[in-house]
């Protein structure tokens, strides 16, 4: 039976590093990707291995096409050719009303949350596409329950970005499973990671969650469930969606 190998972008904290566990649980080699906390994607690299599983770290700026290119070269010298991907990586910027915003902020965030998943994307399916001689592949794309909220006086433009995301994984879902890829998306609502930190949203974290049906703000665990079910071969007919994990928000 072939070993599925994984690569999560952005998997050394939050909700990679989370989804690299769950997924080694679940018999996948991991390959992370980072940008700057090498010291955090060891460390998971080390829990994936201690789950039996081979892992390795690499460091790129997803927004960088180089970076990116040489980034697949080193998983395919190192593990071989991936079998998914989770396009997890992603940024926010300090909560802000539009007007007070600038146009090289909306720029980086659209580098990092859309350019950098389409560069991924791009790169991953040219080596999964049954088309061009790959074995397949799944992929999920994380996007954002803001997607749909529009995040006013806080950061719409962040939202819009991740609208994109939700644009891209229903046009290339059905694009690319003519071609043995499998991709969805997952919306996460509110969860305890340190990106609220980025936001400088930390402090009003209790207060959100009054918006929140369920009572609580999400565990990063929670959103790694959902990922490892649409890699699985149980979501085999889930194609081109967006699952919400967003207690009910
Ligand atoms: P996080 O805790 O801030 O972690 C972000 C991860 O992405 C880190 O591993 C970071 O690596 C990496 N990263 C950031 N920019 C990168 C870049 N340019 N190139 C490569 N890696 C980069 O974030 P999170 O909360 O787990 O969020 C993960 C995803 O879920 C994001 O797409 C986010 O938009 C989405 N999401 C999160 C929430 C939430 O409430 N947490 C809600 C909805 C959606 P370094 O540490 O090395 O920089």
């Amino acid at each position: 039976m072939t070993i599925p190998l994984t690569l999560i972008t952005g998997g050394s904290r939050g909700i990679g590093a989370a989804t690299a566990r769950r997924l080694a649980q679940a018999g996948h080699d991991i390959a992370i990707n980072y940008r700057h906390d090498e010291a955090a994607a060891q460390a998971v690299a080390a829990e994936v291995r201690a789950l039996g599983r081979r892992a390795l770290c690499l460091q790129a700026d997803i927004a960088d096409a180089d970076q990116v290119g040489r980034m697949f070269e080193a998983i395919d010298q190192g593990l071989g050719t991936v079998t998914g991907l989770v396009n997890n990586a992603g940024i926010v910027a300090p909560a802000a009303r539009f007007l007070d915003t600038t146009p090289e902020r909306w720029q980086r965030l659209f580098d990092v949350n859309v350019q950098g998943l389409l560069l991924c994307t791009h790169a991953a399916a040219r080596r999964m596409s049954t088309r061009l001689g790959g074995a397949g592949g799944c992929i999920v794309n994380l996007s954002s329950r803001a997607s749909e909220y529009g995040s006013p006086n806080v950061y719409v433009d962040y939202a819009a970005s991740k609208g994109a995301v939700d644009v891209l994984t229903r046009g290339l879902g059905r694009e690319l499973i003519s071609e043995g890829i499998r991709i969805n998306g997952v919306r996460p609502g509110i969860i305890d990671t340190e990106i609220h930190a980025d936001s400088h949203t930390a402090d009003l974290l209790p207060q959100r969650t009054r918006d929140i049906p369920i009572g609580r703000i999400g565990r990063a665990e929670e959103i790694a469930e959902a990922i490892a079910w649409l890699l699985s071969d149980a979501a085999s007919y889930t194609v081109g969606t967006m699952l919400d994990v967003s207690g009910g928000r």
